[in-house]
């Protein structure tokens, strides 16, 4: 890689002072005969595609010590890669050589959190599900929800901009985070923590960091605007026996729920298949769900219980009933054990595909309508290169599925292994239909290693160069999370 020419590697000199400034059990160090076994949680990502070899994984407690390691590691221009739960689908998360990486996991304490403004402060390694269980209790929720948050960290979330299952009802990250705390790449503490809603007072520097993916500094708090609980959710899965009428369906469930609405989940026969196959959630009667082309999941969350049943009810049957229905069946949740096993269908695509075999992951954003001709038009691909198949080396499954409300499609292509054939098959043809279709080579998992090379799919050359300004100005000696993001 390029950028290692500039880096040094870490020694033992660095891992001794290392030790100084942290307690001798947050160091753990190869070359401090540290088995690498021990490094390789760390040094792989979570799909297994991506494989660094840090010899040192440093985790601080708190902000002050990141601010010290940072700043010796910007004088002796050593690689750092700032680590959440390592659960990144882009490659960012992990080295691409030899960088130290900077664990948040030992930052994990909530600050305070306000139940009348909602507004939470917390360290950026708190992970997402102990956030969630934090301000339950405050009847309070996350804005953000997603399949990895009980390993995902709040500061890998906000490092993501990461989008997830609640986007449509709360919106983005860049609104709902008020404030954050970061280590610049010199070691200089940003405090940027603020609990205002609102604050006009110059540039919002914190956006920057919103989806920087540890390029810019290492975020070590947020602080972020949660909403109330709803009273009362609800969800119902219904199968659609073509893809043509997701988009008619869409604007009928939004018509009929409105202010209830808080996701429309899609994904086509095989995402689903595969998700049963591998135990997620709650499968619907085989006979329901014959011919069934593909499926939507609707969550509503309101203030009343019976109002928003009633809602549901009359929107199942007015589907039903008509003369040429957009579903051919419709499964309401009847129990809190039912809503949570819908959704763990919808959610636990990720997982299944992971068992399934090794994942080409494309998010991307496109129009609604070219959902089905995105998924059909790589699988045709795929074909016309001889590499569907059953083989060693071969594509076992494409699918499609997303955040239909976001115009979020995950294109999956899953095969018994990872190979150069498969890669160039899929690569710069994915990127090209998107950007064919103005869409956005990554909708909410970032760039990461994976996509560096393409971002000019969805970028433009003034874009990038002022990206690149921007990161020359941040981090001169191009210490942070080298080779991410921007080539
Ligand atoms: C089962 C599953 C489901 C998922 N579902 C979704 C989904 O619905 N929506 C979605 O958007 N993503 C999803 N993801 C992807 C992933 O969970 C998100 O990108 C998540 O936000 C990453 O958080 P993390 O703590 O694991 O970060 P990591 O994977 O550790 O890091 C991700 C990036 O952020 C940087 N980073 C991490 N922490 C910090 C920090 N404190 N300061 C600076 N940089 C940092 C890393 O360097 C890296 O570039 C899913 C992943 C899995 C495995």
């Amino acid at each position: 890689m390029l950028f290692k020419r500039f880096l040094s590697s870490v020694t033992r000199t660095d891992v001794q002072h290392f030790t100084k400034i942290l307690s001798p059990p947050s160091v753990l160090s190869t070359l401090q005969n540290a088995p690498s076994a021990e490094l390789d949680i760390y040094n792989n990502d979570w799909m297994g595609k991506y494989k660094g070899s840090s010899t040192t994984v440093l985790k601080p407690k708190t902000t002050q010590q990141v601010s010290e390691i940072v700043k010796w590691c910007n004088e002796r221009r050593i690689g750092i890669v700032p680590q959440g739960g390592n659960t990144g689908l882009v490659g960012g998360s992990v080295p691409v050589n030899d960088e130290v990486v900077i664990s948040l996991q030992n930052m994990n304490s909530v600050r305070s959190f306000d139940p009348v403004s909602g507004i939470l402060v917390a360290d950026a390694g708190c992970v997402l599900q102990a956030l969630t269980d934090h301000i339950a209790s405050h009847d309070h929720i996350m804005p953000l929800d997603l399949g990895a948050k009980g390993s995902c960290q709040i500061g890998g979330n906000v490092s993501t901009n990461a989008g997830g299952l609640r986007l449509l009802r709360y919106g983005s990250l860049h609104g709902s985070v008020l404030g954050i705390e970061a280590v610049l790449p010199d070691g200089t503490i940003l405090d940027q923590l603020s609990t205002l809603r609102k604050d006009n007072t110059g540039y919002d520097l914190k956006q920057l960091f919103i989806g920087a993916e540890g390029t810019l500094g290492i975020v070590t708090a947020v602080s972020i605007l949660t909403p109330p609980a709803p009273e009362a959710s609800n969800n119902v899965i219904l199968a659609l026996p073509h893809f043509n009428n997701v988009l008619p369906l869409y604007m009928e469930v939004k018509r009929q729920l409105s202010e209830i609405l808080s996701a429309f989940e899609y994904m086509d026969r095989t995402a689903y298949d595969l998700a049963v196959k591998h135990g997620q959630g709650r499968a619907l009667a085989d006979d329901e769900i014959e011919g069934a082309e593909c499926f939507v999941l609707v969550e509503t969350s309101g203030g009343k219980r019976e109002h928003d049943e009633e809602k549901l009810e009359t929107l199942l049957s007015t589907l039903l009933s008509a003369s040429n229905p957009l579903i051919t069946t419709g499964v309401m949740a009847q129990s809190p054990a039912q809503f949570s096993s819908m959704w763990a269908l919808r959610e636990g695509i990720t997982e299944a595909v992971s068992k399934e075999g090794k994942a080409y992951k494309y998010d991307i954003s496109i129009p609604l309508s070219k959902f089905k001709e995105c998924v059909d038009a790589t699988r045709e691909q795929l074909r016309s290169k001889g590499l569907l198949g059953d083989g060693d080396g071969m594509v076992k499954a494409v699918i499609g599925y997303g955040h239909v409300g976001d115009g979020n499609l995950h294109l999956n292509v899953i095969a018994t292994r990872y190979t150069q054939e498969i890669q160039d098959a899929l690569e710069p043809f994915v990127y090209e239909f998107t950007a064919s279709h103005r869409g956005s080579i990554s909708a909410e998992h970032g760039i990461g290693l994976m996509k560096t090379h393409a971002l000019q799919y969805s970028k433009s050359d003034v874009s990038i160069t002022w990206m690149k300004k921007i990161k020359a100005l941040f981090d001169p000696n191009g210490i942070m999370n080298p080779g991410k993001v921007l080539e």
